[in-house]
């Protein structure tokens, strides 16, 4: 009778230890969704005021042009490049919304990729120009062709471009190149910055992850930009990989996208072009 009743004593242990258990994960994922909803709202109603700033700081640019007083201008690209920074940040706020929700759709059309990287450059320029880097393009004359979500991929490139640019003292070189190789379009983004250590090359991708040591000093940001660069290149069935051959000796990113798989009718070049 008296080991009868300590194996019913024990399933009532196992029972308790369950259901705490269960309800420890249950407060755990409301958590989580109250969180989500929280950085959701916080972005939308940081992203407000922020379309009349900006439209005002181009009303600006253009009153302030005519009169070319230098120091005018030099406050408004200051106030421009921050905004810009800002944009950026409440964007990937958004994003990371989005995506926990399931929420991110792809509009997937045929892209010219050197096309993307223009876009994406241009889009860097104001950050690139500040910090006085240097820019190489070594693109293939060939077209290299993928199907892909045209603001997405100037997204990530323009994340690429603008960390390399970042993470580089003043006066660095900023590479991108673009090339098929292996039935794939590959893009290389390399700066001459400050490099990541071995240990942290796949970490980098993992959200909320910043380096934090001397040589490569936080400079702003949440930690997101790699997280939604790697999730958006997976959902275009790409990769994307960090190299760096250690502190303070730069590093590359490499995406590869597959390419467009039939020629599009009336769309010249969409074979493979390796
Ligand atoms: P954030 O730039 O907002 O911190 P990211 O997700 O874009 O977030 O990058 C994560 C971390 O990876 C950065 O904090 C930085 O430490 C490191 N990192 C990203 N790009 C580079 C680069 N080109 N060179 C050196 N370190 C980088």
């Amino acid at each position: 009778v008296r080991s009868a009743l300590r194996a019913r004593e024990r399933q009532y242990q196992i029972r308790d230890h369950l259901l705490l258990q269960e309800r420890a994960e249950v407060e755990l994922r409301e958590s989580d969704r109250r969180k989500d909803e929280f950085l959701a709202t916080l972005a939308h109603e940081l992203r407000n005021p922020l379309a009349p700033l900006r439209t005002g700081l181009s009303v600006l640019r253009a009153m302030v042009l005519p009169s070319s007083d230098p120091r005018l201008a030099g406050v408004l690209g200051m106030m421009e490049r921050q905004m810009g920074l800002m944009v950026r940040l409440v964007d990937d706020l958004l994003d990371v919304a989005r995506i926990s929700r399931g929420k991110i759709e792809l509009v997937r059309q045929p892209l010219e990729l050197r096309e993307v990287v223009d876009a994406a450059l241009e889009g860097c320029a104001p950050m690139i120009g500040a910090a006085r880097h240097g820019v190489e393009l070594k693109l293939a004359h060939q077209p290299i062709w993928v199907e892909a979500d045209r603001a997405r991929l100037v997204q990530v490139l323009g994340n690429l471009i603008g960390n390399a640019a970042k993470y580089t003292p003043d006066g660095g070189r900023i590479t991108v190149e673009l090339r098929s190789r292996e039935g794939r379009a590959e893009l290389r983004v390399t700066d001459t910055g400050v490099g990541i250590a071995p240990e942290m090359l796949t970490r980098v991708f993992d959200m909320y992850v910043q380096i934090r040591d001397g040589a490569s000093r936080t400079q702003g940001g949440l930690g997101l930009g790699l997280s939604l660069v790697r999730r958006l290149v997976e959902m275009h069935g790409g990769t994307v990989a960090a190299h760096s051959p250690g502190p303070d000796e730069g590093s590359t990113f490499v995406v590869t996208l597959p390419l467009l798989p039939v020629p599009a009718p009336g769309v010249p070049g969409t074979q493979r072009t390796d």
